[in-house]
């Protein structure tokens, strides 16, 4: 099996055993992945989806307060069965009050990571900080959602310019996934004024779809072009089974042949820097 570590996947729910996920990463070419805390579940997405519109996002708040630590614990368990091919991220809701204990309660319980996606708020959100500095000092990277949502919640809390307020901790190291579709020179822009001007190396980008193939194509050359070679990461959106994450990583291969993106570059971006990212071994 090729070095290819996905590190964006959703946990679908809290039914697949840690067995059922690997196959399904044995049979999409994926050797390790890091896999976000169910929230929210399948059953709440379709409860979600009967909502208003203008309630979705408190209930969504709601959800995590009630299921949260459960998820948590779910994909800590999964991931400590299969500890050379799964790793935990933890979901929280970032301006509760509650946020940074649950997050140091599901870091001793086995999540290397945190998963973070702005429920009606900015990330520069006050309320945010406490669990900011928790994961500094508790050594988390974060996982921003970062882009176009479409479903009827507020992508401007989700624009990559928005999250430069991670200066602040300069520790803290945070990945923004999609390169912000739609806004991937902004989020090219926010990750290069972090590495090549502060010289630091904390803002990264996920390489997620969204965006359709020829965007993604520009996309990847123009951040290629321009961000230091350990910014970029593979990552997929898959789910915890099914044939996504084979498909899109066939993608990402085909954009890397058109852009002949050289061997070392690739494994960079499919394995090396996401080890480096999460503090793995290399
Ligand atoms: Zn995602």
């Amino acid at each position: 099996m090729r070095d290819i570590f996905d590190t964006h996947v959703h946990a679908s729910d809290m039914d697949c055993t840690s067995d059922e996920i690997v196959r399904s990463m044995d049979s999409n070419g994926i050797r390790m992945q890091c896999m976000i805390a169910p929230m929210p579940t399948a059953g709440q997405r379709e409860e979600m989806k009967a909502m208003p519109a203008k309630e979705r996002m408190e209930g969504r708040r709601q959800f995590w307060s009630k299921t949260g630590r459960q998820a948590n614990d779910y994909i800590a368990r999964i991931a400590s069965e299969k500890p050379d091919r799964i790793i935990a991220l933890a979901f929280c809701d970032s301006i509760s009050p509650d946020a940074p204990a649950e997050l140091e309660r599901a870091i001793n319980k086995g999540c290397k990571g945190l998963k973070l996606f702005n429920i009606g708020h900015y990330p520069w959100d006050e309320r945010c900080f406490p669990l900011y500095e928790k994961a500094e000092e508790l050594g988390v990277p974060i996982l921003f959602h970062s882009g176009i949502l479409g479903d009827a919640r507020n992508s401007r809390f989700h624009r990559p310019a928005e999250y430069e307020i991670v200066k602040m901790w300069p520790k803290l190291k945070v990945i923004l996934a999609h390169i912000g579709w739609p806004w991937t020179d902004e989020a090219i822009a926010t990750a290069g004024m972090c590495s090549r001007f502060a010289k630091i190396r904390q803002i990264h980008l996920d390489l997620t779809p969204g965006a359709p193939l020829d965007w993604r194509e520009e996309a990847t050359k123009k951040a290629i072009d321009y961000l230091p070679d350990y910014v970029l990461i593979f990552g997929t959106d898959g789910k915890s089974v099914g044939e996504m994450q084979g498909r899109v990583l066939r993608q990402q291969d085909y954009i890397f042949n058109k852009l002949r993106v050289s061997e070392e570059l690739r494994h960079k971006i499919y394995w090396q820097n996401a080890m480096e990212f999460w503090g793995l071994d290399v």
